[in-house]
């Protein structure tokens, strides 16, 4: 296990633009403010998604491409630093017209509207290397 202590920083609430990537967007956000550790939450809509389910067993990545428009029905994150660049792990779950649902790591999305808050977290770099158990990169004792 591994535990760290932060401080509160700043707490930034962002509207996404129409069209854009999510990730990209999140990603320019946080890397333009320097946000090096921190927690995030979206609500909002996309006209199209990739989420990702991760096999525990081959650690390979599989995609699940969504071609609808979907409620962006609920959607966390964390912030730290991967190969020495903030970067945003996302998780979603996502609804269709139907009432379908998908939810998984969201890997790509394009937004129809997006409402961004983020809590910046200060204190010790917390960076994320190989883990040879899961094959992730996990959040290491660096
Ligand atoms: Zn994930």
């Amino acid at each position: 296990m591994l535990i760290r202590e932060f401080e509160s920083g700043r707490s930034l609430l962002a509207r996404l633009d129409h069209g854009e990537e999510i990730i990209g967007q999140i990603t320019s956000i946080i890397r333009e403010n320097d946000i090096r550790a921190g927690q995030l939450n979206i609500i909002g809509a996309l006209e199209q998604a990739e989420i990702g389910y991760y096999d525990q067993v081959t650690h390979i990545y599989q995609g699940v491409q969504i071609n609808e428009p979907v409620e962006l029905a609920s959607c966390s994150g964390n912030i730290s630093l991967l190969k020495g660049q903030p970067y945003a792990h996302v998780h979603a779950v996502l609804s269709g017209m139907t009432g379908t649902v998908w939810a998984g790591h969201l890997t790509s999305g394009r937004i129809f509207a997006a409402e961004l808050y983020i809590q910046e977290l200060i204190g010790r770099d917390l960076i994320r290397s190989p883990d040879s158990v899961t094959g992730l990169n996990l959040w290491s004792e660096e």
